[in-house]
C-alpha cells in the first residue's frame, strides 16, 4: 500500500528574529512585507533584506524618461539653433 506521505520542509531560518514588518528605505517608516509602495513617501519599495529594512527598487521608467527628456532637449537645441 502506498501511503501517501506529506513532506514537510522545514524553512530555514536565516535570521535571528522573525521579520514581519519592513522599513522604508526613504522615510524609515514601518510597512507591511507585502507592500510595494511606501505609503508615507509614496517611493516603490523592493523585497526586505534580512535586516528588516526594504530594497530599493530601480525604478527604470523614470530613467528612461530621464534619458528621452534629454535627449529630445539635444535634438531640439541642434534643430532651434541649426548647429
Ligand atoms: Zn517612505
Amino acid at each position: 500500500m502506498g501511503e501517501a506521505k506529506k513532506k514537510r520542509k522545514k524553512k530555514p531560518v536565516d535570521t535571528a528574529d522573525e521579520i514581519i514588518v519592513k522599513r522604508c528605505p526613504e522615510c524609515f517608516v514601518t510597512l507591511p512585507l507585502d507592500a510595494k509602495e511606501c505609503f508615507s513617501c509614496h517611493s516603490k519599495i523592493g523585497n526586505v533584506d534580512k535586516h528588516g529594512k526594504a530594497r530599493k527598487s530601480v525604478n527604470w521608467v523614470s530613467y528612461i524618461i530621464c534619458i528621452l527628456s534629454w535627449t529630445v532637449f539635444f535634438v531640439y537645441i541642434k534643430w532651434a539653433f541649426k548647429i
